[in-house]
């Protein structure tokens, strides 16, 4: 069968094509650039959404140029007031992150040496830095990893709380890829599985949903959780036959979990760049959304990297803002509305801006209309492959505890084609 077939047979179950047109190479950009022109705000209360930042986290950079820049959350703060979106939202006094609060995910000596860096002068910092992978160490990243964290487990705190209906952190350093035992990545420490831990300590929560939408995957948050059914992880990243950073095997759709997590890891393996929204709110409408329907998370929390943005340096990917308004619009649908977005990756400081704006208007409620001269069409083949994939993924492995629409599965698709 080939993938058009199956693009053919996935139609009825995904998104409407009906009059669709092929979209030109501009649309993507063309919609980026009218996205907030077209969002129109409305009356809606804005008292329940709530946002999180705190300047301090601007203070530490590397002395070379480099792409996880202080800018990167000024800019976003900066859009986010000049759309009127502060004073529409509930803004939450940042805090630093305790030991005890750390020490559920991290062990005690990465708590010490996050400590640490604050006493240490460039030399030793330097070398530090030298035997960790992609990370640059400053004295003043102690109190912005702190920051960072806290401020992510405050927004978290104030919705399961009641006092919040859902927000957005906007936060640095990012936390994904820092493991247990070490920074990686750009990230330090893991501000959304610690959250993810007070839901379920503090707040006995069972099913915890996070969604990572950065364009890495995000191996730490996924080893953390790896043999745990109260967090399904459910992540869309490049993989690219495993040549993408971080380059790892479990990064790959066939990597599900462990013991009694089994089944509630899930990975969409992207295997080439230029992914546009389409892709995404594909895997979204005939992967993620049915896993939902049965999984009914409590809590959703989304591992918001833009870096799968388009123009992004890091990423070769085309999500435009609209695309990111419309990944949170549906995850909005569930755990009666409790959602947290905590910044990650994203270096494209126009797009992440953008982007960020867009889903915080979601978040109000507001509509954020594309305007397409062309309606998207169906992902590429190779992204298709990828989402199929994971639907074959499931079928291999019985011990899966969701069940799909017969149509989703990529055998049942084959059953349908052979009848006609
Ligand atoms: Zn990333």
């Amino acid at each position: 069968m080939s993938v058009e077939d199956l693009s053919k047979a996935l139609d009825g179950i995904s998104i409407s094509n009906d009059n669709v047109k092929k979209p030109t190479g501009e649309d993507d950009e063309k919609h980026t650039k009218e996205l907030l022109v077209v969002s129109q705000p409305d009356e809606k209360p804005s008292s329940k959404t709530g946002l999180i930042y705190d300047e301090k986290m601007t203070l530490y950079s590397c002395e070379f140029q480099h792409p996880e820049c202080p800018e990167r959350i000024s800019r976003i703060y900066q859009k986010l007031i000049d759309e009127g979106l502060t004073e529409r939202c509930t803004v939450l006094k940042s805090r630093p992150a305790r030991n005890e609060e750390i020490i559920t995910k991290h062990t005690e000596d990465h708590f010490d040496f996050i400590m640490s860096l604050v006493d240490k002068n460039k030399e030793e910092l330097d070398r530090l830095a030298c035997d960790l992978n992609s990370i640059y160490l400053h004295k003043d990243l102690t109190e912005s990893a702190l920051l960072s964290a806290g401020c992510t487990l405050e927004l978290v705190d104030q919705i399961l709380k009641g006092n919040l209906q859902n927000g957005a952190a906007i936060v640095r350093p990012p936390g994904h890829h820092a493991t247990r035992e070490q920074s990686m990545g750009f990230c330090h420490l893991n501000n959304v599985a610690l959250a993810a831990v007070m839901a379920i300590e503090k707040y006995q929560l069972t099913r915890v949903l996070i969604l990572d939408w950065d364009v890495h995957y995000g191996n730490a948050t996924h080893k953390m959780f790896d043999d745990d059914p109260r967090v399904l992880y459910f992540s869309l990243h490049r993989y690219d036959h495993n040549s993408f950073w971080p380059n790892l095997e479990e990064t790959n759709y066939d990597s599900v979990g462990i013991g009694p997590g089994t089944g509630y890891n899930m990975h969409v393996a992207w295997n080439k760049g230029k992914i546009k929204s389409t892709a995404y709110l594909y895997a979204f409408n005939n992967l993620l959304i049915p896993v939902l329907e049965d999984y009914e998370p409590e809590l959703i929390l989304i591992s918001a990297g833009f870096d799968a943005g388009v123009g992004d340096p890091l990423g070769g990917c085309k999500v435009t803002p609209y695309g990111y308004a419309e990944m949170t619009k549906r995850l909005m649908k569930f755990a009666n509305g409790k959602v947290a977005l905590a910044l990650e990756g994203g270096y494209n400081l126009s797009t992440i801006s953008r982007a960020m704006a867009s889903c915080v208007l979601t978040l109000l409620g507001d509509s954020v209309e594309p305007d397409f001269t062309n309606k998207p069409g169906p992902p590429s083949d190779s992204a298709l492959r990828s989402i199929c994939d994971r639907y074959k993924g499931v079928f291999e492995k019985p011990t899966f505890p969701y069940d799909f629409p017969p149509s989703c599965y990529i055998y049942g698709i084959n059953k349908i084609s052979n009848k006609a």
